[in-house]
């Protein structure tokens, strides 16, 4: 069976997200999203449980889609999963970049064990990113295009309920 792994900070899962969970599951049988710290981004909106039970809530009736909070290094995380490959979306150069240097040290880090497969965003999800949901949501404007309205409920919900 062929699974793979897509981790992320998913803080919140957007529509940009889902596009490319959208265009993985189309060609592997299995997605498994894994949610995970990212060191390098500060305390986030959700708790990493938050945002598991969120995105469970948004796939719940897809049956090729898991979700799990993962933890350590994401080849592993693939390892302990059966996962063959990482799976990661591009939007621009500027994630192309990242992503090369994160694909090298993957593969080197799993004894070349475990791939890199990215997919490329459909244009309309090129500039969504969590952190811009965030900021327009802070300055109270609507984010209805840039995720679920599950997503946008949590959110306001984490907000104390005003809109
Ligand atoms: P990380 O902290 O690992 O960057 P993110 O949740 O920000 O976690 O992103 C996870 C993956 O999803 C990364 O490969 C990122 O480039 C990709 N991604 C995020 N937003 C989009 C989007 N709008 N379109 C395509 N890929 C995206």
């Amino acid at each position: 069976m062929s699974k793979v792994i897509y981790p992320g900070s998913f803080d919140p899962i957007t529509k940009g997200h889902m596009n490319i969970i959208d265009q993985a599951g189309k060609v592997f049988e299995e997605v498994i999203i894994a949610v995970l710290q990212n060191s390098d981004k500060k305390q986030g909106m959700f708790t990493l449980d938050e945002r598991v039970e969120i995105i469970k809530k948004v796939y719940e009736n897809k049956q090729n889609i898991r979700v799990i909070k993962g933890s350590g290094a994401t080849v592993d995380v693939a390892r302990a999963n059966n996962c063959q490959a990482i799976v990661r979306g591009i939007r621009s150069l500027t994630d192309y970049a990242q992503e090369v240097l994160l694909k090298q040290v993957n593969q080197d880090i799993s004894n070349n064990q475990i791939q890199t497969v990215c997919f490329l965003a459909d244009c309309c999800y090129q500039f969504i990113s969590s952190s811009m949901v965030k900021e327009v949501f802070a300055l109270n404007k609507d984010i209805s295009s840039y995720v679920e309205p599950y997503v946008k409920k949590r959110m306001y919900e984490k907000r104390g309920g005003q809109k």
